[in-house]
């Protein structure tokens, strides 16, 4: 029989690759998905990926518990990926008791279910580099204390302690993995890569004259979410649960990750980039470098999509978007709403 998995925040970038990769694998996949007055939009990177039409989509919701353990106890489901969060670092400082119930409570109430309804499930936690913010090691390891910067890592920072206690305390099949910035041209838009890749098409295609961004010299660990989603299948392949890194082992600044946007379309980074103080934080991660040797070792994982083949990947596809529907905003987002997030952003 065909084994079934839950994807908890399936509309997100990783609930889709994560979709697409269990149905190449014959799962049967079913996804928690919060009702929406907007009918229809949140299902835009399942259709993207053209998987929509082979899921199973449930209203639910992180915050309700009675929702959760009627999902898990109706579906029976062998595996559980928890990616569902608010998972924007910006707006954790805007929202952090959102933040806390959604990104740390959340956890418990999805490990709740699975002890009181389904126990012999196995778990996967969406652990976040963020926990290690004021970096400890240089090179970033499932050994390195956490340092957690913003409302949003805090949080993670609870749920994947959670993790790891639900596995001591009760036993279960929980793993926790810490992964590594990981993108995509399914990507928010208010995350830097995305908001680099559709603001210099933009640019390309007249659309603007500019892109602002913050603190350019900050580095992070950048991954393709295909790779990483085959990371959190492995774990839970595994006979013992653990928590594992997942990361390419380079860093790059948001500088030098722009310069490839810029020069794939054959443009002068200079001559459109604005410093805007506004997308500054509160407080910054300058630095992430991940490790992923443990989860080399244990199950062969390695990346195979580095940051050069997927930044040309995404300009490549927000030009295609673009040039299709010049006057919406891409991803079937209304303009006023990613207009306003751009500014968040
Ligand atoms: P996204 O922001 O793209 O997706 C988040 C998902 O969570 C969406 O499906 C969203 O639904 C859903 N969600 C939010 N709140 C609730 C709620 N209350 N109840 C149910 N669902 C909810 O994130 P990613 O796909 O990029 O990331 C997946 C997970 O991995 C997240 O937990 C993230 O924090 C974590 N992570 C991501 C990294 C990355 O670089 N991408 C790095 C490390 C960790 P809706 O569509 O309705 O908004
Ligand atoms: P994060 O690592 O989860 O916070 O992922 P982001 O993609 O949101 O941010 C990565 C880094 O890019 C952070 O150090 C940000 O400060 C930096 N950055 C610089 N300018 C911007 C911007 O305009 N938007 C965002 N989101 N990040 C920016």
């Amino acid at each position: 029989m065909a084994k079934k998995a839950l994807i908890t925040g399936i509309s997100g970038q990783d609930g889709a690759y994560l979709s697409r990769l269990l149905l190449e694998k014959g799962y049967d996949v079913v996804g928690i998905i919060r009702r929406s007055s907007h009918f229809g939009v949140a299902e835009h990177r399942l259709r993207w990926l053209g998987v929509l039409d082979d899921v199973k989509l449930i209203d639910g919701d992180l915050l309700d518990l009675a929702s959760l353990c009627r999902i898990v106890g109706e579906e029976k489901p062998d595996e559980v990926y928890n990616l569902a969060a608010q998972s924007f670092v910006t707006t954790s400082w805007q929202q952090p008791v959102l933040t806390a119930n959604v990104t740390a409570v959340g956890v418990t109430n999805v490990l709740e279910a699975i002890r009181l309804v389904r126990p012999q499930a196995r778990f996967y936690q969406a652990s976040s580099s963020e926990m290690y913010g004021l970096i400890q090691e240089p090179m970033q390891s499932e050994a390195t204390p956490f340092y957690p910067r913003s409302p949003y890592a805090v949080a993670k920072l609870y749920g994947h302690w959670i993790t790891v206690n639900y596995r001591e305390s009760f036993g279960l099949h929980a793993s926790s993995g810490i992964l590594f910035n990981h993108e995509s041209p399914l990507r928010g838009r208010e995350f830097v890569t995305r908001k680099v890749t559709d603001g210099v098409a933009r640019i390309k295609l007249g659309l603007a004259t500019e892109l602002r961004l913050g603190n350019i010299e900050a580095k992070r660990d950048w991954g393709h979410a295909a790779d990483y989603v085959r990371a959190m299948w492995m774990m839970l392949q595994q006979d013992t649960a653990d928590d594992y890194v997942i990361a390419t082992g380079v860093t790059t600044t948001v500088r030098d990750m722009c310069r490839i946007a810029f020069a794939h379309l054959g443009l002068e980074m200079d001559k459109h980039l604005v410093i805007d103080p506004a997308f500054y934080r509160p407080a910054e991660v300058d630095v992430l470098l991940g490790n992923p040797a443990k989860a080399k070792a244990a199950f062969g994982w390695e990346p195979q999509i580095d940051l050069r083949t997927m930044i040309t990947e995404m300009v490549d596809a927000d030009m295609k978007r673009l040039s299709a529907a010049p006057e919406a905003v891409s991803d079937m987002v209304p303009l006023e709403r990613g207009a306003a997030r751009r500014a968040a952003g």
